[in-house]
């Protein structure tokens, strides 16, 4: 889970770590409003995306009313393909010098990775492509921790200026207790920077975290509404469920990422046009499946449901037992058709036998008749109104 930077930031300030005061705004006049108590503020957008400074999406203003107009120039502003629709209104720092600082994890070598560079201020990538020296990389064994002279040793081989030292040594220890306590792949300050008065405050945060490690951080979980833009998404995200809205009309169900893919290039062969990729995953029992329903029903795009179930350790009739729960408790606006094959395929058809679901051989086979029985709603005004 990535966090917006000012969601990292609170983890950041929680350990120690000096930032920027400041707050979350979603209307110019909020934007306005915390200004009035900063002075001088930089408003920034907050979307999951690099390179915002270069991309517009980052203004200083030095007044409430300057800050206002920022705002309303970067709200609702596209910013690589993300609308904006937050803020984050901080008091402006004066900054004389532009630092990198990030930890990672190192798969390769067992361990978590500390790297430091004064070329910071612009993208890392960049500077390891066209200046590798310049970044100065140091091992740290999770079985000791990242210990206070390694940082030492890091920040003089990076060349970090020394009046400051004391004040960015404790910022990195607290990047990398952010990393270990939270769970975390990866926390990047970019810029670390050091003001003109000589502090040392990170300027910007880039925080990526464990999912599944998410049990273990309540706190943060609750976050993860905020860092998934739709609410079917949020839903079916809840449910368990691999699910990515894709603005079609064709619901799918399918188990396995393979088989859900095969089925969105079969529907658009035939000539449909797919509402979501939703995975049940494997073995999913009768109520997973009417979940699954549920969610494609919440979609109002959704005029017609194809499923495709390929039977090794799913089985069939959990999954015609599940198709059938749904249809004892609600209405199905919508033409539902199933491809089933593999375990337990004779006793699912029995099961389905007489419901309005319908059963198909194949997947073309099952995309035409819904296909045909949406057209023949809309026609008719049936269903249309959903
Ligand atoms: P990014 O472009 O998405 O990485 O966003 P950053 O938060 O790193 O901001 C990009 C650049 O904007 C920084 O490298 C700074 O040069 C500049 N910037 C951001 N905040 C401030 C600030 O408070 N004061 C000043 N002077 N510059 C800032
Ligand atoms: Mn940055």
């Amino acid at each position: 889970m990535k966090l917006q930077e000012y969601m990292g930031k609170e983890l950041l300030r929680a350990v120690g770590v000096p930032v920027p005061p400041g707050g979350v705004a979603t209307t110019p006049e909020e934007a306005a409003e915390i200004a009035r108590t900063l002075g001088s503020v930089a408003v920034k957008a907050q979307v999951l995306v690099g390179g915002r400074g270069k991309a517009g999406g980052i203004k200083l203003a030095n007044s409430p009313e300057e800050a206002e107009v920022a705002a309303r120039q970067i709200l609702g502003m596209d910013l690589k393909g993300l609308t904006v629709e937050k803020v984050l209104v901080e008091q402006q720092v004066s900054i004389a010098q532009e630092y990198y600082a990030g930890i990672t994890l190192d798969r390769a070598n067992h361990s978590y990775i500390l790297m430091l560079s004064s070329m910071g201020g612009i993208d890392i990538e960049d500077v390891a492509a066209s200046n590798p020296d310049a970044i100065i990389r140091t091992w740290i064994d999770p079985a000791y921790g990242l210990l206070p002279f390694q940082i030492r040793d890091a920040m003089f081989a990076a060349g970090f200026e020394r009046s400051a030292f004391k004040d960015l040594q404790n910022i990195i220890a607290g990047l990398y207790q952010v990393l270990v306590e939270e769970d975390g792949f990866l926390v990047e300050v970019n810029p670390l920077a050091v003001t003109t008065d000589g502090r040392a405050i990170a300027a910007d945060a880039k925080v990526d975290l464990d999912d599944s490690a998410l049990f273990r951080h309540p706190e943060l979980a609750a976050l993860q509404s905020e860092t998934i833009g739709d609410p079917l998404e949020q839903i079916a995200s809840e449910k368990g469920f691999a699910y990515v809205r894709l603005g079609g009309d064709v619901g799918i169900i399918g188990n396995g990422a393979g088989l859900v893919m095969m089925t969105l290039d079969v529907v658009k062969q035939v000539g449909g046009n797919p509402a979501n990729f939703l995975d049940i995953g494997g073995g999913a029992r009768a109520e997973v499946v009417r979940n699954a329903i549920d969610v494609l029903l919440q979609d109002e795009n959704v005029k017609g449901i194809v499923i495709n179930i390929f039977g090794g350790i799913t089985r069939g009739d959990e999954v015609a037992k599940g198709l059938l729960q749904v249809a004892s408790e609600r209405d199905i606006p919508v033409p539902i058709a199933i491809r089933l094959a593999g375990t337990r395929e004779a006793e699912a058809l029995e099961l389905l036998e007489g419901s309005s679901f319908i059963p198909a051989a194949d997947l073309v086979t099952a995309t035409r008749s819904v296909l045909e029985q949406m057209q023949e709603r809309s026609t008719a005004g049936v269903g249309g109104q959903r």
